[in-house]
């Protein structure tokens, strides 16, 4: 067991809270084009808990799924509370990772269109050549090897060793996996690395060659990134979150529901 995972009392509160910012989080991914259908799966371990996570039960579209949706999933599957399908490849990629990754207290899966595109080349590298991706400098991880379907928790012990203390796993063949200690940093992350290889996607689909930024202005620019990840005292990933809930507040409060 991860010494971070360590169980605490947890409080009904957050626990409530955590409901809500998955929800959103479900939301936000289906607005952003980054689901696949019903499939791919965004989990968080219950606050206060060391070996159980919140997950839609399969088969919800991520449009409509809503706090009170979420069952409570054991590391061995069983439901805890809550009803609905557990898909096994959920339990399978989630389950490890959150075991195992001490970062992993959110995972998100997708198998969102342009990071997804990028691992199907044989060199799937997010190119340090547009300030989005600067974000991403040493913290991405490539897993090289595609094995199908991830039906036993070994596949994803391995993809959290091919993942690492990195908060972004590249899967061949496949899509992504995004990891945070929060689903604010969680969803930053999924969000902005989707619109880095988006935009190099685009460039390369000019045919012409990418500009890379020099190691000198990367590492400046990564300072700058690190000075400024407060705003009036609060973390850039939350006020990003907080922002895009209010635009679901306006149109689709339901998921709060
Ligand atoms: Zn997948």
């Amino acid at each position: 067991m991860n010494a971070n995972l360590k169980s605490v009392q947890p409080s009904a509160d957050a626990v409530a809270r955590a409901r809500i910012d998955l929800a959103a989080c479900y939301r936000l991914a289906d607005r952003f084009g980054l689901n696949e259908g019903i499939d791919n799966h965004l989990t968080l371990m219950v606050p206060g808990f060391a070996d159980r996570f919140l997950l839609a039960p399969f088969g919800m579209h991520w449009s409509e799924v809503k706090a009170s949706d979420f069952m409570v999933v054991n590391f061995n599957g069983e439901v805890l509370s809550g009803q609905g399908a557990v898909e096994p490849t959920a339990l399978y990629i989630h389950q490890p990772v959150h075991r195992l990754s001490p970062q992993g207290r959110c995972v998100l899966h997708t198998h969102m269109p342009y990071a997804t595109a990028l691992c199907m080349l044989e060199n799937p590298r997010l190119e340090m050549a547009v300030q989005s991706a600067l974000g991403f400098y040493d913290d991405v991880a490539y897993d090289a090897t595609y094995n199908g379907l991830a039906y036993d928790v070994s596949e994803g012990e391995r993809l959290a060793r091919a993942l690492g203390d990195k908060s972004v796993l590249m899967m061949a063949n496949h899509g992504v996996l995004v990891v945070g200690t929060t689903i604010p940093r969680a969803f930053e992350r999924l969000y902005f690395l989707e619109r880095a290889a988006q935009a190099q996607v685009l460039a390369l689909s000019t045919g012409r060659p990418l500009q890379l930024i020099p190691e000198a202005t990367i590492q400046k620019t990564i300072a700058q990134f690190a000075a400024g990840g407060e705003v009036g005292g609060r973390d850039r990933s939350e006020l990003h979150f907080d922002a895009l809930k209010r635009v679901l507040d306006r149109s689709h409060s339901d998921y709060a529901s």
